[in-house]
């Protein structure tokens, strides 16, 4: 074996936890390892984790091409755009997703470079001491001493008991982003955040799909408005969303998957060609922990740590995926900048209230903040500003006027609690709203803020002049 090489920073991880702790590290001035373990299905390594690799990235580009698809033959004849003969070219639309990841994950290889930082792809395990040990993808052994020691080792789908995915007929999520052909009936079971995304991909293209949700309601982390929007949108589209449908079973044979289910009505079974298994993700921490180093698993799995990532041992952090609270690739992202910063001596802070989530359908779904039914709960006074894309004229002319605006502000002191928004770019949209609370901004900041018109950003404008009765597109109510 090696000698064993010192470091002041060894990350283990790359994706989008680990590899801005590594560049941030570097940037303080520190002499940092950051290794990966990622392999492709074609056995190639790569950086960037599940989110370039296999998850957000992969998913807004299908999710894009099956929009326009999905546009083309739906919308274009309302904007006097007659076109025949459309065809879909399937394969184009996956080389163009792979083209994208590859861009994007070779983009974080040179990033890495740049900065200074030392990338390695293997598989890390931490001993005592903080030595970590990276296996190579030759199986060659490197150690690595780290006088800090960031895990960032992500997460993997949770497979359904019983039902172990085959990567045939029962596929996660990373299966369901490269699928060679429409599947004709698919079965989703989860309609999480990624059950949701991966049905209207494969919806728009043509598949039928049926989306098996355990849970009575919708998207219950979001406010009841948002969501029950939202329902009528994915019925438009075709999805056959079944609540309070829970999957005890599936068997896969050479035709397909014959999937059985209990609902209020008791035992269900339906045959498809494809089945995604989306019910959530879980730490991944196999290998990643030799005995002996004092790291503490909950019983989730998640590695513990506080409230600045610190997991007790001495000098050994944890961020992203393998840690507590929301499994999302600019929460661990954070947390990563924020860990780099203290081992520099830095202060760092990572407002956890604040964190802005986005569902990628068509409209888009995002929020921050608290929902009408948090608030009720807290028994705090507020008020809510709604502004309808009906009324913006922007919207109006992108032909995408469904959705609306809702702005949460406290009666007493005016604050912004919550913003709402299910609509166009309303993943981009909520960034405005992330600002102004971050700023502890008023609901009349941002009414007296000069939002460019006609811009689709004058809805959240909008909807703060509606919290007060003060809109002026729309009628006050
Ligand atoms: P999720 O937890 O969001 O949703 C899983 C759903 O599956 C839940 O609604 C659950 O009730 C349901 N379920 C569980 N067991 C079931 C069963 N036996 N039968 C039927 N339904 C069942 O998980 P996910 O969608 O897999 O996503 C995993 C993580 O990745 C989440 O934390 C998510 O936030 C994150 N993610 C985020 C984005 C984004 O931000 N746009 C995109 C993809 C993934």
């Amino acid at each position: 074996m090696s000698e064993t090489v010192d470091y002041d920073v060894v990350v283990i991880g790359g994706g989008p936890a680990g590899y801005p702790t590594a560049i941030r590290a570097a940037q303080n001035g520190l002499k940092v390892a950051c290794v990966d373990a990622w392999r492709n299905h074609d056995g190639g390594s790569a950086f960037g984790g599940t989110c370039l690799n296999a998850g957000c990235i992969p998913s807004k580009a299908l999710l894009e091409s099956s929009e326009l698809w999905h546009r083309a033959q739906h919308e274009f004849a309302a904007h006097g755009i007659r076109a025949s003969g459309l065809t879909l070219d399937l394969a184009a639309m996956q080389k163009r997703r792979a083209t994208i990841v590859k861009g994007m994950t070779g983009g974080i290889a040179a990033l890495l470079k740049a900065a200074g930082v030392t990338g390695m792809f293997g598989s890390g395990k931490l001993h005592p001491g903080r030595v970590v040990e990276v296996t190579g993808t030759d199986g060659k052994v490197t150690r690595l001493r780290g006088r800090h020691v960031v895990l960032a080792s992500g997460s993997v789908p949770t497979p359904l008991k019983s039902l172990p995915f085959d990567g045939q007929r029962i596929i996660d999520s990373w299966g369901a982003l490269e699928l060679p052909e429409v599947p004709k009936r698919l079965c989703v079971i989860g309609a999480g955040v990624i059950g949701l995304e991966l049905g209207s991909v494969w919806r728009r293209l043509g598949a039928e799909v049926i989306t098996l949700e355990a849970l009575d309601a919708l998207l219950p982390m979001a406010d009841t408005q948002l969501a029950t929007e939202a329902a009528k949108h994915f019925k438009k589209l075709g999805l056959d969303i079944r609540l309070g449908a829970k999957v005890s079973g599936a068997q896969p044979d050479k035709d397909g998957v014959s999937v059985r289910y209990t609902d209020a009505n008791g035992e269900q079974s339906l045959v498809v060609d494809k089945l995604i298994v989306a019910i959530g993700r879980r730490p991944f921490t196999e290998g990643l922990l030799a005995e002996g180093t004092g790291v503490r698993l909950d019983e989730r799995g998640f590695v513990q740590v506080d409230e600045h990532c610190a997991t007790g041992t001495e000098n050994v952090w944890a961020v992203g995926e393998v840690v507590r609270g929301p499994m999302l690739a600019h929460k661990g992202k954070e947390e990563g900048i924020a860990v780099a910063d203290r081992i520099a001596g830095k202060y760092a802070h990572v407002n956890y209230d604040l964190i802005p989530s986005v569902i990628y359908t068509a409209p888009e779904i995002a929020w921050v903040g608290q929902t009408e039914a948090q608030l009720q709960a807290a028994k705090i006074d507020y008020k809510s500003g709604v502004f309808p894309f009906a009324a913006s004229g922007r919207a109006r002319a992108m032909e995408a006027s469904s959705g609306f605006v809702k702005l949460l502000a406290a009666k007493a002191t005016d604050d912004i609690l919550g913003v709402h928004i299910i609509g166009p770019m309303a993943g981009e949209l909520i960034a405005e709203a992330v600002v102004a609370m971050e700023f502890r901004g008023s609901a009349e900041d941002l009414q007296r803020t000069i939002h460019a018109h006609p811009t689709l950003a004058e809805a959240l404008h909008e909807a703060a002049l509606a919290a007060d009765k003060r809109a002026i597109d729309n009628i006050n109510r």
